[in-house]
C-alpha cells in the first residue's frame, strides 16, 4: 500500500521577537487558508527552508533543511507561533561530512519578515500532551529543560482563553543561570518575564525556576505562585535528595508529569566523543524513585540528543 504524502503548508513569516541571545519567536501567518489546520495542545511541525550553509574548504553549499519545531502558540489563536534555539554555534562544521549541519543560526540569517516557509505537518497516533489535550490528565506538573518549555507556552496561553479552572500547571523549568553566558546584560531563560506575569495573573498557574549553575544571583519571590531554587530538581542546596515534586507540587498522586528538552535532561543519556551513549540520571529515573510515580503519569517530548562538549 503506498503511504499518502506528507501534506506541505505554506506559512509567512509575520513578526520575529528576541527571547534570549540565542533563540527568537517566530510569529507566523498562514498563506491562504487552505494553508491552516487545526492542531492540539503538545504538537510540533517541520519547518523546511533553502539555506545557504559553509563547507570546510571555505565554499557556500545552498541545502533544503528540516527540523522539527513544537507549536509555542494556543491552537485557540489565530497566528501560529515557534520559539527557535540556536543549539549548534553558527559555522560549526561537522567533521564527518565536512559541512556546515546546523539550522536554526541559517534561519536566522537567512530568513526575514515577509519570507515564505514550507511547513510538514501530521497528526501523531499519541502525540506530546495528547492526554492533556483530550481532558484526561488535568493535574500537570511539566519538567522543561533550558529549551523545553514550548509546550507549556502554548498550554498557558490555551488556559488563558479557555478558563477552565479544572486545568492547573505547574512549571518546573531549569536553566544552568539567569543571564545569558555571551551577553551577561540579557536573561537567558526563555518566556522568563512572560511566565512571571502568567503566574501573576492565572490562578491556576505556578512556576518553579531553578537555576543549576548560577552561585551569584539571589532571586526571591514576591509571589506565591512564583518559586526560586538552586541546583537541579530532586537534590536541596546540601545535595541531599529532596521530593521537589511533593514540595512544589503537593499532589504527586494525581499529577500527571509531561518531561520536555534534550536527552540528557529527560533521561541522562548523552552521546560521548567516541559516539557510545553515556546513560546518567534524568527527570523520569528521579520522578520514579524519588516520588514513585507510575510510568503511566509520564509524558516525554526529547528535542536532543546531547553531545559532551
Ligand atoms: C519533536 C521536536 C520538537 C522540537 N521543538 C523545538 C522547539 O520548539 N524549539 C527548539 O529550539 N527546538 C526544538 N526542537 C529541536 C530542533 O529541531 C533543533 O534541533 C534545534 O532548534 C537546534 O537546532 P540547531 O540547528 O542549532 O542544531 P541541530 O543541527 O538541530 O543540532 C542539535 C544537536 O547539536 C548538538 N550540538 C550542540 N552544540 C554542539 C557543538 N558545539 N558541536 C556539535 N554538536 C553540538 C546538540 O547536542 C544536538 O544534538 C525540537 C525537536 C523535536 C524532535
Amino acid at each position: 500500500m503506498s503511504k499518502s504524502p506528507t501534506p506541505i503548508f505554506e506559512w509567512h513569516i509575520k513578526d520575529r521577537r528576541k527571547e534570549t541571545p540565542d533563540s527568537y519567536t517566530y510569529v507566523f501567518s498562514p498563506f491562504s487558508a487552505s494553508d491552516r489546520f487545526t492542531f492540539n495542545v503538545g504538537e510540533f511541525v517541520t519547518i523546511k527552508a533553502l539555506l545557504k550553509r559553509p563547507t570546510a574548504s571555505g565554499s557556500v553549499e545552498e541545502t533544503e533543511v528540516e527540523r522539527a519545531y513544537s507549536i509555542a502558540s494556543s491552537p485557540t489563536r489565530e497566528d501560529i507561533e515557534l520559539t527557535i534555539k540556536d543549539e549548534k554555534p553558527y559555522g560549526y562544521i561537522n567533521p564527518v561530512i565536512g559541512k556546515a549541519d546546523g539550522f536554526a543560526a541559517y534561519f536566522f540569517e537567512q530568513f526575514k519578515m515577509g519570507d515564505k516557509v514550507s511547513v510538514k505537518y501530521t497528526k501523531a497516533r499519541d502525540p506530546f500532551l495528547s492526554k492533556v489535550a483530550t481532558g484526561a490528565e488535568k493535574d500537570i506538573a511539566y519538567w522543561s529543560g533550558s529549551n523545553g518549555a514550548e509546550c507549556a507556552r502554548c498550554l498557558i496561553q490555551y488556559m488563558e482563553d479557555r478558563r477552565d479552572l479544572d486545568l492547573r500547571l505547574a512549571l518546573f523549568y531549569s536553566n544552568p543561570r539567569l543571564y545569558s553566558l555571551e551577553d551577561q546584560e540579557s536573561v537567558g531563560v526563555i518566556y522568563y518575564s512572560w511566565l512571571i506575569d502568567m503566574a501573576r495573573k492565572l490562578d491556576n498557574f505556578k512556576v518553579v525556576f531553578t537555576f543549576t549553575r548560577d552561585s551569584e544571583t539571589n532571586l526571591n519571590s514576591d509571589h506565591p505562585r512564583i518559586f526560586y531554587r538552586k541546583g537541579r530538581f530532586f537534590k536541596d542546596e546540601e545535595g541531599k535528595p529532596e521530593r521537589t515534586l511533593q514540595k512544589f507540587h503537593g499532589n504527586v498522586e494525581s499529577a500527571f508529569n509531561p518531561i520536555c528538552g534534550s536527552s540528557g535532561f529527560i533521561n541522562g543519556l548523552v552521546k560521548l566523543k567516541t559516539g557510545s551513549i553515556a546513560r546518567g540520571r534524568g527527570i523520569v529515573q528521579e520522578l520514579m524513585e524519588i516520588e514513585r510515580v507510575k510510568p503511566e503519569k509520564i509524558d516525554k517530548e526529547q528535542f536532543y540528543l546531547d553531545v559532551a562538549k
